[in-house]
């Protein structure tokens, strides 16, 4: 390992925190649960794709980008989407409606995600990928005794396997079957799960040994892992509320099709997330959607940078309840243009590959304590304003360390300020900025000046952000407050 900074994570296999050991530190993998791509993907759905991004990022410092492999999924079978696309596309063939279904909301998706800065996974393997994976890991169930078939369904046998229920720490006899799964009389156990089950004609399925049919949602990752990252693998995350019986299903059935005593060494989960403190749902009207935040004026009347929302999610450690405000949307906002404000004045642009400053990433790999990191990034604030620019380049590394884009922040408070909606106004300024940049390149600097007082007489502060990497010098303007 690079880097001598320990990396502690909390374990809920063992409900403990724990010093983390790669399997092998040449190659540390890491399969995180992604969405079922039916609908638009709400704030809640956002913490997890950017904790583990944020944990994918701090991996790839300490073990160096070539040696992690950050596995995510797409669930694009799932009887919500036949739903979805039934009521979206009634004039067209099922399949033809599903394919547009799980397109655009993937295609959505990606763009949400990437407004909040996350790096793409390194593989997004999506279940239809991997049919024949799936039904080859069920044959091997069922010939392990793992398994059974019973009216139009393969299920998994849970009384076969005596370690069922360590995730979850929860005992066969108490178990209830999950959501997503029926309780029927035909279940050996109540806590049996779908493996396989028959599709009707017109509903979407796979030729099997078993008939026309579909898998159930928890085989697909255990077999999407499987493939990426071998039978056993170093990180599995998720929400909290995928332990069970999600998780603790592909744990049941990726043990017993490949005989392993684990399927991840680490299973990590994160809290769940609030809206103005109480439960989201679509019932309450408190449900918002990334398309919502980044794209629509339904929150609070505007549209809200992604690297906000960022800030929000990654201001309560990963494990913790988080309430969403409207009113931590706009600290984090001003925060991070107060930082950006700060950087420019400074004249410092983030260094790629930077080692970030000891205090910060110490918290960093203390579990992610994100607050803890974010206090050390407040106190080198403050003495960046107080002239130190050695912390104020560390701000700026570890700002980027986090995957916050400064320039995105600046781009959506521009957009957003008053002025923009004068666009003579908006016009004049550039113009003005255009001849004060010819007036620059011939080195006339009073003309520079004169530009920049006479806008500045009229309220509009100019500020000059020059670039490392090209040398260029790009100008802003805002309205002066
Ligand atoms: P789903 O599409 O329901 O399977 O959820 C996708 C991911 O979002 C899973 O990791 C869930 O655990 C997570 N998730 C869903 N709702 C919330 C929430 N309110 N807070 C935090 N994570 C959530
Ligand atoms: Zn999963």
């Amino acid at each position: 390992m690079p880097s001598d900074h320990r990396l502690k994570l909390t374990n809920t296999l063992t409900r403990t925190k724990e010093d983390f050991v790669p399997e092998d530190a040449n190659n540390v993998r890491m399969y995180v649960c992604g969405p079922t791509v039916y609908d638009y993907a709400h704030i809640g759905n956002a913490r997890p794709v950017v904790v583990f991004d944020v944990l994918n990022r701090l991996l790839r410092h300490l073990y160096g980008a070539d040696h992690v492999t950050y596995v995510r999924n797409i669930t694009d079978v799932d009887d919500k989407i036949n739903a979805r696309a039934l009521r979206d596309y009634p004039s067209l063939a099922l399949n033809e409606a599903i394919a547009r279904v799980t397109q655009k909301t993937a295609d959505q998706f990606h763009a949400d995600v990437k407004a909040l800065g996350c790096m793409e996974p390194d593989f997004e393997p999506r279940a239809t990928q991997h049919i024949a994976g799936m039904i080859e890991m069920i044959n091997t169930l069922i010939s392990r005794g793992h398994a059974y078939q019973v009216a139009g369904e393969v299920l998994f046998d849970t009384a076969s396997m005596p370690a069922y229920g360590e995730l979850s720490r929860r005992n066969l006899e108490d178990q209830k079957a999950g959501a997503r799964v029926a309780v029927d009389a035909h279940k050996k156990s109540p806590g049996d799960f779908v493996l396989w089950k028959l599709s009707s004609g017109d509903e979407p399925g796979w030729d099997s040994p078993w008939g026309r049919g579909r898998p159930g949602w928890h085989i697909e990752c255990s077999v999407m892992s499987a493939h990426h990252l071998g039978p056993v693998f170093d990180i599995h995350g998720g929400g909290l509320d995928l332990i069970f019986p999600h998780h603790e299903n592909e744990i049941a059935q990726s043990c017993c099709a490949h005989g392993t005593k684990l399927m991840a060494h680490y299973w990590l989960h994160n809290g769940f997330l609030q809206v103005e403190g109480e439960k989201m749902s679509k019932s309450l009207g408190n449900f918002i959607t990334l398309h919502d935040l980044l794209e629509t004026e339904k929150v609070g009347g505007r549209k809200w940078p992604g690297m906000a929302i960022r800030l929000v999610l990654l201001m309560t450690q990963y494990r913790q309840p988080l309430d969403f405000t409207e009113k931590a949307l706009e600290e984090a906002e001003g925060l991070l243009e107060k930082w950006d404000d700060l950087l420019a004045r400074a004249g410092v642009t983030a260094t790629a590959g930077a080692e970030p400053a000891t205090e910060f990433l110490e918290a960093m790999v203390d579990d992610l304590n994100t607050p803890r990191a974010l206090a050390v990034l407040h106190g080198l604030a403050r003495a960046a304003r107080g002239g130190d620019t050695a912390s104020a380049q560390a701000l700026a590394d570890a700002l980027a360390f986090l995957g916050f884009d400064l320039a995105d922040v600046r781009r959506a408070v521009d957009a957003g300020r008053p002025a923009a909606a004068d666009p003579a106004l908006a016009a004049r300024v550039d113009a003005l900025i255009a001849e004060r940049n010819a007036a620059r390149e011939a080195k006339d600097w009073g003309e520079a000046d004169r530009i920049r007082d006479l806008l500045a007489a009229e309220g509009v502060v100019l500020k000059d952000t020059k670039d490392k990497a090209t040398g260029l010098v790009e100008t802003s303007w805002e309205m002066a407050q």
